[in-house]
């Protein structure tokens, strides 16, 4: 098998062969049809999160060996364990990455993706930047129905994230009841699933006007670029005087200090972009108006059964993805590091 590996951090990706995995006991080896291009992949790549004040959180290659990255994985079944049952050969799949070991208190109960033990497609183990993606168990697979090849892979991470961040939010009683933060692709395709899952129009903030006109579009209550003036009072106005929920997917200090201090009484704001940085909380008044400020990280497993539920059932509008061939993988991590790409990117494998 061909894939495009992770040999040192920052370092463009190497093409290598590699043996192609055969699949025993429980296992799906999957031939990669599509596979999504990920924020956390030019982390990954760079093998550090930013924390703010020069202080780097490292995410080294596991074991210092070369890591085929990609965790948004579509693909094909070509063949199964003896143990396999209710996969058929032929058929695509997308696969949940956030794979524990099995075996922990939080693996036993649905929180596979907090485990320490954890063996991620794309992360830990060999993802869809290789033509094939061998997966341990077929719980992770999900069938997408008639959702584009391109997109869907998206779901096991970007659209996950997105779903399980805005049900930790809720509850969202009308429109405006939900802030979305950042109108990128992770932003617009929370928008939809917002709409999807509650029936309601959010509020959508950028500092970008062309990405909150296509937000517009795609249905958003109200758009509000945060860097124009008296962009903090339009939202207090949209929002009867201060935020119930915000859900921030850019996670910067500037839009965090912009949007929690516009957090209602009781409100919730949850932090899911890695951009980095740090904020300073004024103790007193997180006590007496009751805030929560508080992370996401991708979802469960269950998330991901409850949002695949809805994709199947069709009532989650697609959302463009531009593909590219994996060749042009180093390309895309560059444009994606420097904040050039509009919209989504999957790679492909001829
Ligand atoms: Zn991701
Ligand atoms: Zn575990």
């Amino acid at each position: 098998m061909k894939a495009y590996q992770v040999v040192a951090n920052g370092e463009p990706l190497e093409e290598r062969e590699l043996d192609t995995p055969q699949p025993t006991g429980s296992e799906v080896l999957l031939k990669t049809v599509s596979c999504g291009v990920c924020h956390s992949d030019v982390h990954i790549h760079d093998g550090y999160f930013d924390l703010g004040g020069g202080v780097q959180l490292p995410s080294p290659l596991p074991g210092g060996e070369p890591l085929t990255m990609g965790h948004e994985i579509f693909g094909e079944v070509t063949a199964i364990g003896e143990e396999v049952e209710g996969i058929n050969v032929g058929q695509k799949y997308v696969a949940y990455p956030w794979m524990g070991c099995g075996d922990c208190d939080l693996c036993n109960d649905d929180m596979t993706h907090y485990c320490p033990n954890n063996s991620n497609l794309g992360i830990h183990v060999g993802g869809g930047y290789g033509d094939h993606v061998l997966v341990p168990h077929s719980k992770y697979l999900f069938d997408a129905a008639d959702t584009p090849d391109s997109l869907a892979g998206s779901y096991a991470c970007r659209g996950l994230t997105a779903y399980s961040a805005l049900k930790k939010a809720g509850p969202y009683t009308k429109d405006n009841s939900l802030v979305i933060v950042s109108a990128g692709g992770l932003g617009l395709l929370a928008l939809k699933i917002a709409k999807a899952a509650y029936g309601i129009s959010p509020i959508v903030i950028d500092i970008d006007d062309e990405k909150l006109g296509m937000a517009s579009q795609l249905g958003a209550s109200a758009t509000i670029n945060s860097t124009e003036e008296g962009a903090a009072e339009k939202l207090l106005e949209l929002t009867e005087g201060g935020a119930r929920s915000i859900v921030d997917f850019v996670g910067a200090e500037a839009s965090v200090n912009f949007g929690y201090n516009l957090l209602a009484r009781g409100g919730t704001y949850v932090i899911v972009g890695l951009f980095g940085g740090q904020i300073s909380v004024p103790l007193p008044m997180q006590a007496l108006f009751e805030k929560k400020l508080m992370g996401s990280y991708v979802g469960s497993l269950g998330d991901m059964q409850e949002l695949m539920e809805l994709v199947v059932a069709g009532k989650i509008e697609p959302v463009d993805v531009e593909t590219r061939d994996v060749s042009e993988v180093n390309r895309t991590l560059e444009e994606m590091k420097e904040g050039k790409l509009l919209g989504m990117v999957a790679l492909t494998h001829d």
